[in-house]
């Protein structure tokens, strides 16, 4: 906790240091922390770049940008307004800890898949890869987030992974363990991109497209109860908790893309994100 708001405070500073040499400030809220998500806001018509790659910006000047679980300690924002003045910002990117999470009893050939899996396991990847490549204009990604299910949190994002006593790459999700058939509701409003209830390991998979290159992906769902193409509102029934897929025990995985960039769901809900301008 006192890292987080030295980090905040460090940030206050940069962003009032910012608004002194630039007439229009940059508004930003969120967790700026590896894995965390920044809502911002410009004037209309800037346009703005992260670490030099550029960053979609609405109509009315909202845009989003994310840091992954390895990302450097600073990150470089940059305005080009209207009238052709730049504004460069430097983000302290808080640095995490991550814990190693042992999984137990999950289907043995699920850990180490048969061959005869590998074709499927190619397709359903890329089915996974076109759903959220997707940056679509709506803004359902800025009204915020909600839990998908209650229930304890099983399993945390970026943890290092030994499945069945085998050591695997980094967890991306947010595990929350209840009992099957308990309702999952869509974390924020969107369009359904992917809605398939048998992936060899996500079983049940649902992933919602919220705009700007935001997506959630929820799995291993006993039932899928949207369909490819639906406008889902937040909160609104997409499935239920199963454990279908490699699953050790019922729950949902939740996981959050900023395009290629895995995000951490809880900074999204728990603790309350930051609210801004800082
Ligand atoms: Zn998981």
């Amino acid at each position: 906790m006192k890292q987080r708001n030295i980090s905040h405070i460090i940030l206050s500073i940069l962003l009032v240091a910012a608004a002194s040499l630039a007439a229009q400030a940059v508004e930003l809220s969120g967790t700026a922390a590896q894995g965390g998500m920044l809502w911002g806001k410009v004037a209309p018509g800037a346009t703005v770049s992260l670490d030099g790659a550029p960053v979609k910006v609405g109509p009315g000047g909202n845009f989003v940008i994310g840091f992954g679980r390895d990302a450097g300690a600073r990150a470089t924002l940059s305005v080009q307004h209207k009238d052709g003045a730049t504004e460069v910002q430097d983000i302290a990117v808080r640095k995490r800890h991550f814990d190693i999470e042992r999984v137990d009893g999950l289907p043995p050939k699920t850990v180490t898949p048969p061959p005869e899996w590998r074709e499927r396991r190619a397709k359903e990847t890329g089915m996974v890869r076109d759903a959220r490549s997707v940056a679509t204009d709506q803004l359902d990604w800025l009204a915020g987030f909600v839990r998908p299910a209650e229930g304890r949190f099983s399993g945390f994002y970026g943890s290092q992974r030994i499945l069945n006593g085998v050591p695997r790459s980094p967890h991306y999700g947010l595990d929350i363990a209840g009992p099957v058939g308990r309702p999952i509701v869509a974390p924020a409003g969107g369009i359904v991109r992917l809605a398939v209830p048998d992936f060899l390991l996500e079983g049940g998979i649902v992933i919602i497209d919220h705009g700007f290159g935001v997506t959630s992906t929820l799995f291993h769902m006993n039932s899928v109860d949207v369909e490819k193409g639906q406008v889902v509102k937040q909160g609104e029934q997409i499935g239920t908790i199963g454990k279908t897929g490699r699953a050790s025990g019922p729950h949902v995985d939740w996981r959050v893309n900023w395009g290629n960039v895995r995000l951490d769901p809880i900074l999204l809900i728990e603790p309350e994100p930051m609210k801004g301008p800082f």
